[in-house]
């Protein structure tokens, strides 16, 4: 895949992440980004998404990837909680969060099993905000840690191919597979697009069922000029 300035693309995608607090999503946000990794663990606040933009085929995508600012972490996740999740708090306060993403990285840390654990009513949350067509990709982060490893590959393999979702281990630090999970969600929402384009006689809208993916630039247009997500 390669890159493209910021102005020019024919696409934009929205992919929220999600998951506990101190799994690695704003670094693995920040390495596909600007490859860029921070050992210091104080949450980036207030940054609502960065992009990057990327082709696929002839195809320019402008990923927008969504970072939680830090929010997720003030939710309590009490055992009650855990144990009646219709009485816990939403995991993410902001529920513009997930309005009109069509892609998501579930991110858990493969060296801490409770991460793991609360992967399903991350899940049940994003299912309950978001389009039911949404590409999810279930991320174990932090691989470089072999030692320190908590969750089994296998486990985890396992669990997302039982729920549909996309699976592969990353490392932040050393920059496994990072791309290749971003790069694997896009292509997906791409592919999901492009065959709804074909479907479709609309010219100008997009959508990955009732949301709004994305918008290609019509006739005459440089590029889009209003998308929202
Ligand atoms: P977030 O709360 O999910 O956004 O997590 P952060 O990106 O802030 O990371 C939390 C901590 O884990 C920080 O100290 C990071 O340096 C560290 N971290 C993130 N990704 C990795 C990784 O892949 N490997 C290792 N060893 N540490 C990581
Ligand atoms: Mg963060």
């Amino acid at each position: 895949m390669g890159n493209r300035t910021e102005e020019d693309y024919n696409f934009v995608f929205k992919v929220v992440l999600i998951g506990e607090s101190g799994v690695g999503k704003t670094n693995l946000l920040s390495r596909f980004t600007r490859n860029e990794f921070s050992h210091d663990s104080r949450t980036t606040i207030g940054v609502e998404f960065s992009t990057r933009t990327v082709m696929l085929g002839t195809a320019a995508i402008k990923a927008q990837i969504w970072d939680t600012a830090g929010l997720e972490r003030y939710r309590a996740i009490t055992s009650a909680a855990l144990l009646s999740p219709c009485l816990s708090r939403p995991l993410h306060p902001n529920p513009r969060y997930y309005r009109g993403a069509v892609g998501a990285l579930l991110v858990f840390d493969l060296t801490k099993h409770q991460t793991y654990a609360v992967v399903e009513r991350w899940l049940k949350e994003l299912y309950d905000h978001a389009e039911a067509t949404i590409v999810v990709m279930l991320v174990g982060n932090k691989s470089d840690l072999h030692q320190a490893r908590e969750v089994p590959t296998e486990e985890a393999r396992m669990f997302a191919e039982n729920n549909g979702l996309l699976f592969l281990e990353t490392s932040a630090l050393d920059s496994t597979n990072v791309e290749l999970a971003f790069e694997t969600v896009l292509k997906e929402i791409f592919t999901k697009v492009s065959k709804q384009r074909q479907n479709s006689t609309r010219t100008n809208a997009i959508a990955l069922g009732s949301a709004q993916a994305g918008q290609e630039p019509g006739a005459g247009q440089k590029r889009a000029c209003c998308i929202s997500l």
